[in-house]
């Protein structure tokens, strides 16, 4: 396959126009086939769904090239799964999940020209949404939707190294109890929009959210979960019904306690104990993990002991086999790697 002529290390994470992507309508209460376009305009009524009542959800996966010259993706059923979990929480259609995975392949395959070469650090990032499509002006769920998949090249995320980040605890909320903190929708992106230029304002990276009814738990960041490592080795990471479920941080733990032989802790983590921690990464697909060397609050400041010029040494032993095992350095657990044919 001969690929692009892309200057892979210095893309950077904006959108490139691909060659195809995948469109299927919802109609009549039935999901159509499908197939891909090379036209990546969407014409919409101006009263469409979501448009006016933002009903909307979307995915995040990529592909990329393994270190024996195959082309994969990493876990996409779970992606499938989840949309599917989205779906239904927004009165939407779900779009059936292997035909979600044919899908992906299928937008995989014909812009294979852009995923990058293994060893460049970038990956073709791959983005399926949803969205309604139909006019609504009551409110209620639209009765047309459209699915889609584009796929863009993204550069590599730590450009020089992973250095710690400082993020900073949020006085805004991301998720009410039983709101929607746990799917992945387009709403819950529009809200964190003013939390996270607010921090960026203030010369943070990231916010760290905390449980929107006591204000002592923590959650996650706007796009990421939360990875801490204990004094003795733990690997933990927080659990509320109103996080996002990473397929990051799910790898990892499983990296973590079948594959390191950790011990891993899925509990509910109080802020209040955050001090004593002896590690801190945030997880999702774009960065894997990306190492926090401090968090400023209102009445102080954590600096973690790794500091802020590498990941600590548990952090960089999990970013190393969850890495390995997608670039194929490493044997992945049964399924883990879907192959692009
Ligand atoms: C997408 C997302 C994540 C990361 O999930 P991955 O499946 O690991 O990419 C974490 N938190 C939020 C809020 C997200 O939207």
């Amino acid at each position: 396959m001969e690929k692009k002529n892309i200057d892979w290390a210095s893309i950077g994470f904006g959108y490139v126009k691909t060659d195809k992507r995948f469109v299927a309508n919802y109609k009549n209460g039935a999901w159509e086939e499908g197939g891909l376009t090379e036209d990546e305009n969407i014409v919409l009524n101006e009263c469409a769904g979501v448009l006016q009542y933002a009903q909307t959800c979307f995915e995040g996966l990529k592909a990329y090239t393994t270190e024996d010259g195959r082309t994969v993706c990493f876990r996409p059923d779970l992606n499938a799964k989840r949309m599917h979990d989205t779906a239904l929480r927004l009165e939407m259609p779900p779009f059936p999940e292997d035909k979600f995975i044919e899908a992906v392949k299928a937008v995989v395959k014909a812009n294979e020209a852009y995923v990058p070469p293994y060893g460049s650090g970038a990956t073709l990032y791959i983005r399926p949404y949803m969205f309604g499509s139909n006019p609504v002006i009551g409110v209620k769920p639209a009765d047309e939707y459209q699915f889609r998949i584009f796929a863009t090249p993204v550069g590599p995320y730590f450009k020089g190294g992973a250095k710690p980040i400082t993020i900073t605890v949020s006085d805004f909320d991301r998720a009410a109890p039983h709101g929607t903190g746990h799917i992945k929708a387009g709403l819950n992106y529009a809200m964190s929009l003013h939390a996270i230029v607010t921090a960026h304002n203030n010369g943070f990276a990231e916010n760290m959210y905390l449980d929107a009814a006591t204000r002592t738990k923590v959650e996650e960041t706007g796009g990421a979960n939360f990875i801490f490592v204990t004094k003795d080795g733990t690997v933990v990471t927080p659990k509320s019904d109103s996080i996002l479920p990473s397929i990051t941080r799910r790898s990892i733990m499983h990296v973590a306690e079948h594959v390191l032989g950790l011990k891993v802790e899925h509990r509910e983590v109080t802020f209040e104990e955050v001090k004593d921690f002896a590690e801190c990464g945030l997880c999702g697909t774009a960065a894997v993990i990306s190492p926090v060397g401090k968090i400023v609050y209102k009445d102080g400041e954590i600096a973690f002991p790794a500091g802020m010029e590498e990941m600590g040494p548990v952090t960089k032993k999990l970013y190393d086999t969850l890495t390995g095992i997608q670039m194929g350095r490493l044997e992945a657990p049964e399924g883990w790697i879907v192959e692009i044919d």
